[in-house]
């Protein structure tokens, strides 16, 4: 997954430098995630079906594709699950308060916050 290169991204200071080999990163980030699968034997494992990848972002797409076949739609149902459950949390409420589809939408969010979770 190296398809930045080549690209030179103008008007970002590449503020970030490895310091094995002197790639430089606009962020972060992205120099840490650099750093662990170059120049390190850490990988990062799906939850779901045990397979490994050098990039924390690439296994987030991975799930997100593979497990979730995230689509737009999807998206706003996690978006909704997320305020749902925060506001049930907010105001002390039982979770039997929610309609069906309602309740659905938060143990998805749920569920996928605790995945998301064992990767950080
Ligand atoms: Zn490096
Ligand atoms: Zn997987």
């Amino acid at each position: 997954m190296e398809m930045e290169h080549g690209i030179k991204k103008q008007g970002l200071t590449k503020n970030f430098k490895c310091l094995e080999c002197e790639k430089e990163y606009v962020k972060s980030r992205d120099l840490q995630e650099h750093t662990i699968a170059e120049h390190t034997d850490i990988t990062f494992r799906c939850e779901f079906c045990n397979q490994e990848f050098k990039r924390r972002s690439t296994l987030e797409r991975h799930i997100n594709k593979r497990h979730y076949q995230l689509t737009f739609k999807y998206d706003e149902r996690l978006k909704e699950g997320k305020s749902l459950l925060k506001h049930i949390n907010a105001e002390n409420l039982p979770m039997d308060v929610l309609q069906e589809e309602d309740l659905k939408a938060v143990m998805l969010y749920m569920e996928y916050r605790d995945k998301m979770k064992n990767i950080y």
